[in-house]
């Protein structure tokens, strides 16, 4: 695939947290002329592009998964009572179409429904609006059809029901789960680009499973891979829709944001100046936020006292059904994480 339909598929692949494992088919796939992945029994899949490096080993993580939802339990009406698997904003939930898998590993089309207005009380519509409220419904009519003819129930996931769209002209995605497939992407892309370079640094890359539910599985791949330094590639939320201009931080097409703070970690100044420097002299576009929120698979990692930045390519909406981002600030990301990877040495790592 080239790399806009490797963005498109990574996209549509099907990978709440905790069942990525379409998204680590598609990676195996794209980088089998470069090498075989290891996996572990959190789904996590890792690889080392350059085993026989002896410099200051590089870790490059994306996650693979993205913000779904599980079925809890099946209602005598059919419709499915759920709970969100990562962080969902319950207002852009209902009328979303979702795609569940269910237990043959079919996709079955669900819509988020919640109580309709015309039957709605005073006190309904005041309600501020929660996911508590909702249900998932696939058109069943009873829990029996729901259960046994749609084969959906207790711990079905499910993913918005969207398919990824491409604007070539414009260079615009849109989809869902950019956040981070389109960081898995970037990471792809990078690895491409470095094989069977003469590099000074030893580069690995981890692919994490269950970053949405609070960067579970980075760590392992922490533990096996033993790395001196960290990349995180994301995607980061865009913020040039609804903020001041003078706040915006994150725009799209403005290059990666290159993130100094957010609540899971303050960035290790000598690395973000590193990186911020190079991007300068290479002129690639670059941004830097400091975020009242937030938090990526560096923020656990970095505590190990492993220097680590964030590459964040925009994305507006994350979190939602509906998002953009631009290939341009893909591309900007992958060149900053390649020129990275060229010069990072022994003696650099040890100046950070
Ligand atoms: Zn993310």
């Amino acid at each position: 695939m080239n790399e806009t339909e490797r963005i498109i598929a990574l996209s549509d692949a099907f990978g709440p947290s905790g069942f990525e494992d379409e998204v680590a088919e598609i990676v195996k796939e794209e980088l089998k002329d470069i090498g075989t992945l290891e996996r572990d029994s959190l789904m996590n899949h890792r690889m080392i592009l350059n085993p026989e490096s002896t410099g200051p080993k590089v870790m490059l993580d994306a996650h693979m998964d993205e913000v779904g939802v599980i079925v809890q339990a099946v209602k005598p009406n059919g419709t499915m009572k759920f709970l969100t698997l990562g962080g969902w904003s319950a207002p852009n939930l209902p009328s979303s179409a979702f795609r569940l898998r269910n237990g043959k590993g079919e996709y079955v089309k669900a819509a988020v429904a919640a109580k309709p207005p015309h039957f709605a009380s005073a006190a309904d519509r005041n309600a501020p609006v929660a996911v508590d409220n909702m249900v998932l419904d696939c058109g069943g009519i009873s829990q029996r059809e729901t259960e046994e003819s749609f084969g959906l129930g207790i711990a079905s996931p499910g993913v918005p029901d969207i398919k990824c769209e491409y604007n070539e002209a414009k260079g615009l995605f849109y989809g869902k789960a950019f956040d981070d497939r389109i960081g898995v992407a970037a990471l792809i892309q990078t690895l491409k680009e470095l094989h069977g370079e003469k590099l000074p640094c030893q580069v690995q890359a981890a692919f994490s499973t269950q970053e949405e539910l609070g960067d579970r599985g980075v760590y392992a791949n922490y533990k096996a891979l033993q790395p001196d330094i960290m990349i995180c590639f994301e995607g980061c939320p865009a913020d040039d829709t609804f903020t001041e201009p003078w706040l915006i931080q994150s725009a799209m097409r403005k290059g990666p944001m290159l993130r100094n703070y957010d609540v899971m970690m303050l960035t290790n100044p000598r690395f973000q100046k590193y990186a911020v420097d190079l991007a300068r002299e290479l002129n690639i576009p670059v941004q830097q936020s400091v975020r009242s929120g937030g938090g990526t698979d560096a923020g656990r990692i970095h505590t190990e006292a492993v220097p680590s930045i964030v590459i964040g390519i925009p994305v507006r909406y994350i979190h939602s059904s509906s998002c953009y981002c631009t290939f341009e600030d893909y591309r900007a990301a992958v060149d900053l994480a390649v020129a990275l990877c060229r010069r990072l040495d022994a003696e650099t790592a040890a100046s950070f």
